[in-house]
Formats: structure tokens, sequence, C-alpha cells
């Protein structure tokens, strides 16, 4: 089966294989794009487009490389809008808020978090995220991760091992010893589920040596690194995931002349989670001064319970525009075609000839009405490996 999207007002196709940033931006003007089976077969002026099976017309519309949102963790029970009304009365956020979820976490069934899960991406979906990651880490037992990612796996191949979240109140005299355990049976339980390991190297979780001693056990186990680096003040997280090869650090919130410097000059992508700091209202980090050194720069929701609670890419989108001055360029750019390389992926991100149909539609002439009309739902249909859920859009044959 192949589909014609045609009359598309703007086609981002983020070309792979160009620079970073602005310049490998790729968009054009009264273009179609045709779907064979679950891959972009053609893309080009709508006036030539080849004859398909079902046609679609796009209506003016943009369509969009779907969503590559490269950070969440979404394997959780309970909710924490209680914690969160406090700190917008004043409260700061600290890292052990964590702790009320792997409480209710340890508390709930495998069925309990499965449909939590299956929730939020379907929320994500609705939203245009194509391909998610979900990280572990508010179980924090051996049982309990093991379990958070065997469930994670289900939903998507992006599966991160993050036993190293926090040290759990049990392991409190002992920190030590809980990361013998990340690095030992947790990791065995784990390992073969995921393919990334992460840690949260901060203050008041797991400092430099820790967290170096959790990527190297989580390596050597067939993993591949990502960090949780500099988000609450200045540390060595970033340092520490560029020497380890890492494909992401994440927030980058608190950074020196040295840390971007590190990030300009490696393969490993700053990933950059304006929701957490539009949420625990925090300075956001500075996009400008990334972009402008030559670093490669993603977008993701960290979508999660306590610092951010939100699925929303285009939310995203519009922080990194008005609050860290993106162009709309680089920041739909950084929410697809940066987001793949966070996850070292080449077949999502773009629509080049090849790529999965991953596809979002939007009720927009534009990618700038992302930012432009914050807060609306813009997304008026999506493909998602080549099958299409698209509502009121005038189709040539039967909708699929
Ligand atoms: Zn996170």
């Amino acid at each position: 089966m192949s589909v014609l999207i045609t009359n598309i007002g703007e086609l981002v196709t983020n070309e792979p294989g160009e620079q970073p940033g602005a310049a490998a931006y790729t968009a054009a003007a009264g273009a179609a794009l045709v779907i064979d089976e679950d891959r972009v077969a053609w893309t080009g002026p709508a006036a030539r487009a080849p004859a398909a099976d079902q046609m679609v017309d796009a209506g003016g519309r943009a369509v969009l490389p779907g969503f590559v949102d490269s950070h969440a963790h979404l394997v959780f029970a309970g909710e924490r809008g209680a914690e969160f009304a406090a700190r917008m009365a004043g409260q700061p956020y600290q890292a052990g808020g964590i702790r009320s979820t792997v409480a209710a976490t340890r508390d709930a069934t495998d069925d309990q978090l499965r449909a939590n899960l299956r929730r939020l991406a379907a929320e994500m979906l609705a939203q245009g995220i194509t391909t998610f990651e979900c990280k572990s880490g508010y179980g924090l037992t051996v049982p309990d991760e093991a379990r958070s990612v065997a469930i994670a796996a289900e939903f998507t191949p992006e599966v991160t091992y993050l036993g190293a979240h926090v040290v759990p109140p049990e392991f409190a005299a002992d920190p030590a010893g809980y990361v013998d355990l990340v690095c030992g049976a947790m990791l065995d339980a784990c390992a073969p589920h995921a393919k990334w390991v992460d840690v949260f190297c901060e203050r008041g979780a797991f400092g430099r040596d820790e967290a170096a001693a959790v990527l190297a056990a989580g390596t050597a186990a067939g993993l591949q690194p990502r960090v949780h680096a500099n988000q609450l003040g200045p540390g060595p997280g970033v340092q520490l995931a560029t020497a380890a090869g890492a494909a992401s650090a994440d927030h980058c919130t608190h950074l020196d002349d040295a840390d971007v410097e590190a990030l300009a000059s490696s393969g490993t992508v700053a990933t950059l989670l304006p929701g957490v700091e539009f949420s625990t209202r925090q300075p956001y980090p500075d996009a400008r001064r990334l972009l402008d050194a030559g670093a490669t720069v993603a977008l993701a929701t960290d979508c999660n319970p306590g610092s951010c609670f939100s699925s929303s890419m285009a939310l995203c989108i519009a922080l990194a525009v008005r609050e860290m001055h993106m162009t709309t360029q680089e920041a739909v750019w950084a929410a697809t075609a940066g987001g793949a390389r966070a996850l070292r992926r080449t077949d999502v991100g773009h629509l080049g000839v090849g790529a999965r149909a991953d596809l979002v539609m939007l009720e927009a002439p534009s990618h700038s009405y992302l930012a432009y009309r914050p807060g609306v739902p813009l997304v008026a249909g999506f493909w998602l490996n080549g099958d299409g859920v698209v509502e009121g859009i005038r189709t040539g044959s039967t909708a699929r």
C-alpha cells in the first residue's frame, strides 16, 4: 500500500547528513510525499508527485517528521500535584522528591505501571511524538527496576536503565553499597531489556566517581551511556558524559566554558529539557551559547511526575523559541533530528527517502505555529510506521 500526501503547505524533511542547527533544517513549500508501506519513498514538488494507491490532500497544512522525545520517565505510579503546588508557593525543588514516587511505584502492580505507561504513550502520540525514550529509576530494587525496564520495552526500543536515579532510603547510610548493587545484580537483571544506561550525576544524587562507575559497568554489560548532567548546579556531569562517549548529556542548565567546549567538540548531544525549568521556575539553559559554539542540541520533554509532568513537545519548542532564543527552525530540528541523534537513530527525525514513515500533520501552514500558537493543540494527524490517523482530512480512497 502506498499513500501520496499532496498539497503540503510546508514539508519539513531535515535531510540527514547536514550540520546541526538551523542550516540542517530543510523544508519545501507546495510539496508532496509518498509513503510506501512503512517508509518514505519519495518527496518533492506536488506537481511532480507520482501516483499512489491512496491520496491525502493536506490542504496546505504543514507536515513534519514525528517528534523524537529522547528523554522521558514514564514507568511510575502516583502523582505529585501537591509538591508542584508547594513549589510554586515558594519551596525549592530538591532531588529527594523522587523518593515519594519510588514508594508508590514499588507498591503498584505490573498492570498498574503498564496502564499508566500506555496512557502516557498515547498522550505523546496524540501530540505528535512518534519515538520516545523511557527510563526506569522509580523502583530502585532489583525486581522493581527489572520489571520497569521490561514493561518499558513493551512500548519502545529506546529503554534506559536508570537504577542510578537516586539513592533509595534503605541505602541512605550506605550509598556505596547501593552503587555496587546498581553496577552488579541490578544491572544484570536489567541489561537484557535495555539499550541505554543513565545516571543522575548531581549533588544529592551521584557524584563523579560513582557516576563513572555506573557508566563503566553499564557499558561493559553492552549498554550505551547517557547522563543527567548539570541540571541543578555546576558539576562534573557533562565532562563525564563526553569522556564516556555518551550519546547525550541531558539538562545542561549550568555549564562553564569547558563544558560547552566539550560538547561542541564531541559527538555527545546537548539535550535541553525546558519543560523542567518551566515547571520548577528555574533559569533556562543557554541554548544560544551551545548552538553558537557548534554543539548539537536536542529538545525533549523529560516527562516525569516530579519536575515536569508534561508530554508536550510543542511546549518545549515554544519555550525554546520564546525563552531560550532558539529560532523556530532550530527548535523544530532539535525536537526531531536532534532527538534522533541523541538516540543514535538514523531512521527517524527526518523525512528523507528511506526514513521510517513517522509524520505529523499540523493544523497550520508552517512549523512556526508550534511556537506562534503556544498551548493550542495543532496536531491534525500523524502516521506511525506508515499507519495513518488523520481525522477530517480529504483522502482519495478509504482512510486507513
Ligand atoms: Zn530526567
